[in-house]
């Protein structure tokens, strides 16, 4: 018998990521008119509170859709068909922007890194310099499928100093990780409402800067109609959207943007970084690996291990989670150039989660990792995270003083 329908449920996947009390209030309010005063002055608002999580005085655009659509908009708005493309791919997610562009027919020059390896600056700079056609950069800057993270202030530098135009996957970067699209020159830099942002699914945010615009203001042939950012661009400058925008999910939005605010945008950059610490120490102790050699700190992976049983079944073990525990974690993907589902077990830290859910999550994971036959002793965990995060608390107290 489950005890899942009762149970406190703890959402711990890198998207969708758990939404607080006060933005599902907001979900809930009545539909208004998108074409009034009321809606334009809700949509001014997120469109400012959006620049300062994205560290930009240039244009965020809210589009409608999944991180996905904003990044396609993206890619196909910034390129012509018979231009030329470097893209930059370590895991599920910069594979899927790679297979966009083969969809479009770009040519592209390809830098894959291994699963679990961050891309090197170096390589792009190289390939920028054997190929100075290039128009587009395609980097992310943390690749949830395989929880690794990239030098993105580096890459931004470098390609700022060619005429390619850089565009970023922040989907679970913008709002967990430090991030400045101005200060370390990123053109476009793309996010999504249900990972750090605490909304749930259906927006996603491209912010456009200088050289970007420069670029769509020339007009170059974009194939498309829906996803050209011209169309949302010239909307965004009356203050408005060019179609019947998810209402109910910009409200959320204000709302949200706003908590973040009110905690304020460092901290909870180092929330998160300390969740995310914590983790890997938690898992340490358990004697696990991890998946990354440049783990990012939205999102935690670690490889299952080997037990007296065997291997731990990795649907069995998270659904043991969900049905005894109420916590709900992810699992591994599978890609082209990797493969790590029923491997890896990914555990996350972005947005609405506190330090009590993260321990909640790693206790849990003990226990069904000793249920599987894993030799540890019960409390291993739990002891680790509370020494760390009560050393941590210490340091951060004295930084204040
Ligand atoms: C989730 C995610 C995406 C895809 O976003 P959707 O909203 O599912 O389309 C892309 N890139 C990264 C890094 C992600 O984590």
């Amino acid at each position: 018998m489950s005890t899942e329908a009762t149970l406190r449920q703890r959402l711990l996947t890198p998207g969708p990521t758990q939404v607080p009390e006060a933005v599902l209030r907001e979900l809930a309010k009545p539909i208004i008119h998108h074409r009034t005063d009321q809606f334009r002055q809700i949509f001014s608002q997120v469109s400012q509170r959006l620049r300062r999580i994205f560290c930009t005085q240039c244009p965020v655009l809210t589009i409608c859709g999944s991180g996905t659509t904003a990044f396609e908009a993206a890619q196909v708005s910034l390129i012509s068909p018979g231009q030329k493309a470097v893209t930059c791919a370590s895991g599920k997610f910069g594979e899927r922007w790679q297979d966009v562009y083969d969809v479009y027919g770009i040519e592209q020059v390809r830098i894959n890194a291994p699963w679990g390896h961050a891309i090197e600056p170096e390589r792009i700079a190289q390939a920028l310099q054997q190929h100075p056609d290039a128009k587009v950069v395609t980097v992310v800057h943390s690749e949830t499928s395989t929880a690794t993270g990239c030098d993105l202030k580096s890459i931004a530098q470098l390609v700022a100093s060619t005429d390619a135009i850089l565009i970023v996957d922040g989907i679970t970067s913008v709002g967990a990780l430090p991030v400045e699209m101005d200060a370390w020159g990123i053109d476009v830099l793309v996010a999504g409402s249900q990972k750090a942002l605490m909304l749930p699914p259906g927006l996603g945010f491209v912010a456009v800067g200088d050289r970007a615009r420069h670029r769509l203001d020339r007009s170059i042939s974009v194939h498309c109609y829906n996803l050209d950012l011209r169309r949302w661009l010239s909307s965004y400058e009356k203050n408005d959207v060019p179609f019947t925008p998810p209402i109910s999910l910009i409200r959320a939005l204000s709302v949200a943007l706003e908590m973040i605010e009110r905690e304020g945008l460092q901290r909870v950059w180092s929330r998160t970084s300390r969740l995310a610490a914590g983790t890997r120490e938690g898992l340490r102790v358990l004697g696990l690996k991890l998946i990354s050699a440049m783990p990012s700190d939205s999102v935690t992976g670690a490889f299952y291990p080997q037990t007296t049983a065997g291997s731990v079944d990795d649907g069995t073990f998270r659904a043991a989670l969900r049905q005894r525990h109420g916590i709900h974690i992810a699992g591994g993907q599978k890609g082209r150039c990797g493969d790590f589902a029923g491997r890896i077990f990914r555990v996350s830290h972005m947005g609405h989660i506190s330090e009590m859910d993260t321990r909640a999550a790693l206790v849990a994971i003990e226990a069904e990792l000793i249920a599987a036959g894993h030799p540890v002793k019960r409390g291993t965990t739990g002891k680790a995270i509370e020494r760390f995060f009560n050393d941590s608390v210490i340091a951060s107290h004295v930084e204040e003083e």
